[in-house]
């Protein structure tokens, strides 16, 4: 029976970062085990043959207000410093996401964006961000307009795709990720660290990996390998209903059908990713050469189509933040804390809608935690 210190389950970014620290700190052994055939979970991305770097699992961008993971990261790669800028399609045109103030500017007469303008920052702020759910809440009649306008046109369509439900039906975070932004601020996100690994993900994680006293087993699932491997810890990031066989129920995931078409042009749209909260089946189309700002002759572009995770069919993308879920996973983390030396880590372990950040940030936590 092989032996190592520590296994770990998932070699996503939660296990990576984990597998690193404790090599590098502990100078402990580790074994990592993924069920799929690459390293990286889902930021996994690779070279097209047309040269472009395209991300297999969807759009990633690394964006962070936290200098400790900022510095971590820069460890094992050198940055492509990148503001990302989304538009979406509303009644025709190229707006800006997160809406603000130029975009009241794009689908409504002068006059009327001015009025909207001046109630809007008078009411919340300049440069503020306000959730959409926040501003339905609105006691004046042309906010309140404003409101059902953006409501309807950005986030009804595009949360019906994503997540089958409307808006107000999941966690008030969801739709709170992507505010309504009482400024001209047009970039998707405002933290101070934004950017992509210069060499690619693929490229960072193998050096995260590359200390010796790690060893990583691809197209390997913990369930093959749990009875033949002794270990003294083990680190879960797999999706926790499933560790416990799914004896309390199954916790319910959203995935997507990523289409990726290539096109015999050097560009195809206007900017790296263009939202479709109200035509087309799929939520976004994302053009990956603006990522790296990659010069080819071809371009790749991939289509999101959202359906429900289903085993065996589709891959788990997305936690589903909804109340019974989060008790759902309350009552498996009980069972949780119930083991010894097993540690549950990552958005499939905890079931948390996390960012690459937040998910690096829980998993040094988790390390402190261990020492
Ligand atoms: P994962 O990457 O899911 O890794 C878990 C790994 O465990 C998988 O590789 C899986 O195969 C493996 N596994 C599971 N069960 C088993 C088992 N039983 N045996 C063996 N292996 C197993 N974050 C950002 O900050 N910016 C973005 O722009 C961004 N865009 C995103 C876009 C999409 C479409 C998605 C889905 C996520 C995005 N994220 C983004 C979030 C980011 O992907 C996650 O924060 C991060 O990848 C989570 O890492 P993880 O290791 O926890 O999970
Ligand atoms: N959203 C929307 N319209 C948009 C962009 C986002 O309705 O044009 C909502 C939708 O519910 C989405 C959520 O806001 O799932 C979070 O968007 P984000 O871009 O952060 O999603 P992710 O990149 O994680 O898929």
């Amino acid at each position: 029976m092989e032996k190592v210190k520590n296994l770990i389950v998932g070699c996503g970014l939660s296990g990576m970062v984990l597998a690193e620290r404790l090599a590098a700190k502990k100078k402990e052994t580790v074994l990592v085990v993924d069920r799929r055939p690459h390293i990286g979970g889902n930021i996994y991305d690779y070279k097209d043959e047309s040269g472009v770097t395209v991300h297999k699992y969807g759009p990633h961008v690394f964006h962070t207000n936290d200098k400790k993971v900022w510095d971590y990261l820069s460890k094992f790669t050198d940055w492509h410093y990148f503001m990302y800028r989304v538009k979406a399609v509303i009644d025709g045109r190229e707006v800006n996401i997160p809406f603000n103030l130029d975009s009241l500017y794009k689908v409504f007469p002068a006059h009327l964006a001015g009025r909207l303008e001046e109630k809007l920052v008078g009411k919340f702020g300049f440069n503020k961000k306000v959730p959409i759910l926040d501003l339905r809440l609105a006691n004046d009649e042309d906010l309140r307009f404003l409101a059902q306008y953006v409501y309807e046109k950005v986030f009804l369509g595009y949360t019906a795709k994503q997540w089958g439900v409307k808006p107000e039906d999941l966690d008030p975070s969801v739709s709170g990720r992507v505010p309504v932004y009482t400024g001209r601020d047009d970039r998707y996100f405002q933290d101070k660290y934004q950017a992509i690994p210069a060499g690619g993900y693929t490229k960072m994680a193998r050096i995260m990996l590359a200390d010796p006293r790690i060893k990583v087993k691809l197209d390997t699932d913990f369930g093959e390998i749990r009875n033949q491997v002794r270990y003294e810890r083990l680190f879960y990031t797999g999706p926790i209903d499933e560790f416990f066989d799914f004896e309390l129920g199954e916790l319910p995931y959203r995935s997507l059908n990523i289409r990726f078409k290539r096109f015999e042009r050097a560009c195809y749209q206007s900017g790296p990713q263009i939202n479709f909260p109200e035509n087309y089946d799929f939520t976004r189309s994302v053009e990956y050469k603006y990522y790296l700002d990659e010069q080819a002759a071809q371009t790749v572009v991939s289509e999101e189509y959202p359906e429900p995770y289903v085993t065996g069919v589709n891959e788990r993308y997305y936690p589903v933040p909804e109340k019974k879920n989060h008790e759902l996973y309350g009552r498996y983390r009980q069972k949780a804390a119930g083991l010894k030396n097993v540690y549950f880590a990552g958005r499939l372990g905890d079931y948390k809608y996390y960012n690459m950040d937040e998910t690096v940030k829980r998993a040094l936590e988790l390390f402190e935690e261990i020492k």
